[in-house]
């Protein structure tokens, strides 16, 4: 089991230098999850071969449009792909009319269900969850409702060693145990859970931060995750701008990752005045060294 991401749009409000508005993808097992869906994110799922009758749901940080203008090209793209599994569509208070608006008005059919749950986070809470993970909605500062995301994957039994289980006679309240990492005392012998399971591969998890002003509340939120991603739409030397247009500068989403230890910063969300997002990554190691800034096209292993 790993988790992966694929960044399908860097850039802030407009697309500019060949970066598209918001859009990720998180791969996890058989299943992935599409987390914002700015304009452009049809031709990136086709353009990085992205397996879109995979995506289980779609998650919307709010409803500024370079989060979800992109929408209406996803939902009506499946009909070309002969989706017939069910689609969720998580997002805050409004995401349904807008969904049901262009639905209406554009006379779409769709050959699949499609479930819109609104969502806007006031405190942090569960909103979905699988056997493979669970998905957390917190209160971002933005200038509408914003959500963000944390995803964290559950962390499975371990997977007992063949020739063990013939070796120790397990019975199947053993192995059960064992899988859980529980010893087995027997009337004349330790079984040891370590000795007779692999390894198993610690859970990972993910949390996503657009759009926001710098707000110490995530810290605990964030604390120790895998990768966060935070947005620096700014330098810091524009820090009133950012501050004015509740956005975040490279500076400041790295003081967050420092506060809260995360193991690696992804930063994105770059105002359309940056060619590239040099400058921005600079900052951002200044302070932080595991940065990473995204790109279109960046896929990461988590
Ligand atoms: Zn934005």
């Amino acid at each position: 089991m790993a988790l992966s991401l694929t960044v399908l749009g860097s850039n802030a409000a407009m697309p500019a230098y060949g970066r598209i508005t918001s859009a990720q993808v998180l791969h996890s097992n058989n299943f992935l999850y599409l987390i914002d869906c700015g304009e452009g994110t049809r031709i990136r799922l086709s353009e990085y071969k992205i397996k879109r009758n995979k995506i289980a749901v779609i998650f919307i940080s709010h409803l500024h449009g370079d989060h979800c203008f992109g929408l209406p090209g996803v939902i009506s793209s499946f009909f070309h792909f002969s989706r017939s599994q069910k689609l969720k569509i998580i997002g805050p208070v409004g995401i349904k009319k807008l969904i049901n608006t262009f639905m209406e008005v554009s006379e779409g059919h769709l050959m699949y269900e499609l479930e819109i749950i609104e969502h806007t986070a006031d405190t942090f809470n569960l909103i979905y969850q699988n056997k493979d993970l669970e998905v957390y909605a917190f209160p971002l500062k933005h200038r509408i409702k914003t959500n963000g995301y944390l995803f964290r994957e559950l962390q499975r039994d371990s997977n007992l060693i063949k020739e063990k289980i013939t070796e120790f006679n397990l019975t199947i309240e053993e192995m059960r145990k064992l899988k859980k990492g529980l010893d087995i005392q027997r009337p004349n012998e330790l079984i040891l859970a370590d000795e007779v399971t692999k390894q198993k591969t610690p859970a990972k998890s993910f949390a996503y931060c657009s759009d926001t002003i710098y707000d110490e509340s995530l810290i605990d939120i964030v604390r120790e995750v895998d990768l966060l991603y935070h947005e620096t739409t700014y330098l810091h030397e524009l820090k009133e701008k950012a501050r004015a247009r509740m956005h975040a500068t490279s500076y400041e989403a790295a003081q967050l990752a420092k506060a809260a230890s995360v193991s690696r910063l992804l930063i994105g969300h770059y105002s359309g005045m940056y060619r590239t997002p040099d400058a921005l990554l600079d900052e951002a190691q200044s302070v932080f060294e595991n940065s990473i800034a995204a790109y279109d096209g960046l896929m990461i292993d988590i």
